[in-house]
Parts: C-alpha cells; sequence; structure tokens
C-alpha cells in the first residue's frame, strides 16, 4: 500500500508554488501529460498552465514532461510549452523516469513526480524514492480502460485524501 501513496495531493498542478517546492528541496518537476497539464490527448494547452510553467521556469525551477504516450502526442506538446520531454516512458518502470534525470542532469532527491495516476505516476516515483504529488485527472471523454483504471484507482485516491497531512 504505501508503494501507492504519494508524498502530497492536491486538486490541481497549478496549486503547487515555486516556494513550496523549495521548502521541499526540490529543484525540478517531472510532469505527467495526459489529464495532469490537460484533458487526455488534447493538444490544446490550457492558460492557466501556460502561467503555470512559466511560473515555474522565471523561479528557475526545471521541468520534463515525461508521458507514457506517444512521441507524436508527448513531442508536439512540449513543443508548444518549450520545454524537454519523455515518450513512452513505461511509467511505473524507472527506465524513462532515469532517462529525465539524467536530461536534467538532477539527483532523484531534487525532484518530484506531479501526475494524476496512481498506479504509474505514484507507483513509479516510489519505485525509485522520488517525492510525488497526487493531482485529480482533468478528466473527460474517457476511454473503456482508463474508466477501468479509476475503477480500480478511486478507492485508493479516496483513502489517501483522508490523510490531510499530505494535502499541499
Ligand atoms: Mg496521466
Amino acid at each position: 500500500m504505501s508503494l501507492l501513496m504519494p508524498t502530497f495531493f492536491t486538486d490541481k498542478i497549478t496549486d503547487v508554488s515555486p516556494s513550496f517546492l523549495k521548502t521541499q528541496g526540490v529543484t525540478s518537476i517531472l510532469a505527467d501529460i495526459d489529464d495532469t497539464l490537460t484533458y487526455h490527448k488534447d493538444p490544446h494547452v490550457p492558460e492557466k498552465i501556460l502561467e503555470f510553467i512559466n511560473l515555474m521556469k522565471l523561479n528557475n525551477i526545471k521541468i520534463i514532461l515525461i508521458s507514457n504516450n506517444s512521441k507524436d502526442r508527448a513531442s508536439k506538446f512540449a513543443k508548444k510549452l518549450n520545454l524537454p520531454y519523455i515518450s513512452r516512458a513505461f511509467k511505473p518502470v524507472p527506465f524513462g523516469i532515469n532517462l529525465a534525470l539524467k536530461k536534467l542532469n538532477i539527483s532523484k532527491n531534487e525532484a518530484i513526480i506531479i501526475g494524476d495516476q496512481i498506479f504509474t505516476d505514484i507507483l513509479g516515483a516510489n519505485l525509485l524514492g522520488i517525492k510525488s504529488i497526487l493531482v485529480d485527472p482533468f478528466e473527460k471523454n474517457q476511454t473503456a480502460f482508463l474508466k477501468l483504471k479509476r475503477f480500480f484507482e478511486n478507492p485508493i485516491r479516496k483513502k489517501i485524501k483522508r490523510d490531510k497531512s499530505k494535502k499541499i
């Protein structure tokens, strides 16, 4: 169970501030794309997300996008934000996450993974001992596969949210 527990949770990624990250000793964000920064497969960058990314850049917080989705999906989205990315990351397997750390040239202690999925983003972070923030999914036009994932995730998500000490 503890492998499925995020370090923190919040409703949305834009709740995360540079000062909060600095208190955690975090210099870099490894951010999931689908359902974390926008709707699943949606190529549009929401205005609030653009502001969030710019705020982080202004505060010298490094960001890399790390997605299990295709190169086509991840590269196009990353280009709009002018950010590096890892596609087909195979989270929760450590491979893609390690590659992201290497690309940013940081240690895992400086990193935090932010994502909407417990079995990929949070488990992947915990397998490597990296801090994490679970966010609520954007959620729209869910595929049958995603619905099934949420079915297994939701009871765990509820349990996580009962621990108010983890709320940002
Ligand atoms: Mg996601």
